[in-house]
């Protein structure tokens, strides 16, 4: 497991304090036999955080992150990598009513909402309570790398470690580990046919495969004893999972898209936006908003979209976009064409990095000719535009639309990724 160490505070670059914490934490990792490739030491910033956070989740399994768990204006860890993964902060209840205990002493009007932040967890951690202060830590899961927050006090630090941290990444007792692989292009069936051999010899790790409208789950479960043994069996069953080939001779994992039960398409698409700081819209037919409609789920999506466009019929295609009704006429809506134009326009109205349109049918009746479920998915940057043709069979018109989304955001993340 190869692992790093990323101090946060601007104290340490300046030499006020001695980054003892980094030592601590090497020496133990080295004693349960985890390798620690890299320290790194970040001030207070949150842009700087998120690139050292960029280039650990790349090269490291387990990154431990300390420091900046307080309650103060420059505290910002859990909040950065929050931010990273896509994820929300929620309360953690022991952690609350430590708080709670702590302020029911002192004076009224006290208790910040900074205060309040000290007891918040990524969504999706496993607490690692902080017996000597308030800020609680956690370790989270999300990509294939574990994150670990940890307060930078190191008389709250030390012991969340000993007593705490070592146990769950070198547990004595086997619990049950899973990790949630995420499939999108491919259907249930041929996904088990091509891991027949995987799914009829499993004991441990196990395989259960689950469909879901559009895309299927793989969860990977085994009894280890702690983190380590866990992620060493878990990667090596994703390696040969992802390295199987369909019927069609493609890696299974062309259609591998992300971990995680709670993950999506449009997660993933919101995360790459933020890292990589890019601007999204979109013109919307048949979905009618629904693709716009989802990005506005995530909080603080507004930094990565300002707007965009439902153009329904015909003439609005044309008067709200400015693509030339008689070029709408002679090439039809339901067409590559119109999906570029699309595309394109609604990109350069909203001066977004990316435009995404959809235009297709979505039935029952058919239109210009085409079948219910035929969608062309148009995506415009500023180096190209392109657009792909989707057939979507033997659906209601609400799945349709649904799954035509679920290609939009598809499309989008591998523009992403590329970029
Ligand atoms: P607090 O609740 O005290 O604000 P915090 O988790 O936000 O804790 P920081 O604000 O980054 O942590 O640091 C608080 C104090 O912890 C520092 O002033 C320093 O004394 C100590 N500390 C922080 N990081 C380290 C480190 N890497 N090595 C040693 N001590 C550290
Ligand atoms: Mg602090």
């Amino acid at each position: 497991m190869k692992a790093e160490i990323v101090t946060v505070g601007t104290e340490i670059l300046t030499g006020q304090i001695l980054n003892t914490n980094a030592q601590f934490l090497s020496e133990k990792m080295a004693e349960i036999g985890v390798d620690i490739y890299f320290q790194t030491a970040v001030g207070d910033n949150k842009d700087r955080l998120l690139e050292v956070l960029a280039i650990a989740s790349k090269r490291s399994d387990l990154v431990i992150l300390c420091g900046g768990l307080g309650p103060t204006e420059d505290d910002l860890t859990k909040q950065t990598l929050a931010s990273f993964l896509g994820r929300d902060l929620i309360f953690d209840k022991e952690a609350r009513d430590k708080l709670d205990r702590f302020f029911a002493s002192r004076p009224q009007g006290s208790r910040t909402t900074n205060n309040e932040r000290q007891a918040q967890l990524i969504e999706g951690s496993r607490p690692i309570q902080n017996i000597t202060g308030l800020a609680v830590g956690g370790l989270v899961e999300s990509g294939g790398v574990s994150y670990v927050v940890l307060p930078g006090p190191p008389s709250e630090l030390i012991p969340m470690v000993n007593q705490q941290l070592l146990p769950m990444l070198t547990a004595t007792q086997t619990r049950l580990y899973s990790r949630v692989l995420r499939f999108f292009g491919i259907g249930e069936s041929q996904l088990v046919t091509v891991l027949a051999n995987f799914i009829s010899e499993q004991t441990d790790p196990t395989i259960a495969p689950y469909a879901k409208i559009g895309e299927v789950t793989l969860r990977l479960s085994t009894k280890a004893l702690g983190l380590i043994e866990a992620n060493q069996k878990l990667d090596k069953l994703e390696k040969a999972i992802l390295d199987t080939p369909t019927m069609d001779s493609i890696p299974l994992r062309q259609f591998f898209y992300g971990y995680g039960e709670d993950n999506s398409l449009s997660r993933e698409v919101v995360q790459l936006l933020k890292q990589k700081k890019k601007k999204l819209t979109a013109a919307e037919s048949l979905t009618a908003g629904l693709f716009q409609s989802t990005l506005a789920n995530y909080a603080g999506i507004s930094e990565f979209f300002s707007g965009g466009f439902v153009t329904y019929s015909m003439l609005e295609k044309s008067r709200m976009l400015n693509i030339p009704l008689s070029d709408l006429q002679a090439n039809g809506v339901v067409s590559h064409y119109t999906a570029r134009e699309m595309a394109e326009k609604a990109r350069l109205l909203t001066e977004s990095d990316i435009g995404i349109s959809l235009t297709g049918v979505a039935g029952p009746d058919s239109l210009e000719g085409h079948e219910a479920g035929t969608v062309f998915i148009g995506i415009s940057t500023e180096e190209k535009t392109d657009s792909i043709q989707i057939a979507i069979g033997g659906r209601t018109r609400s799945d349709i639309r649904y799954i035509a989304t679920l290609h939009a955001f598809n499309l989008v993340r591998k523009t992403l990724l590329k970029s």
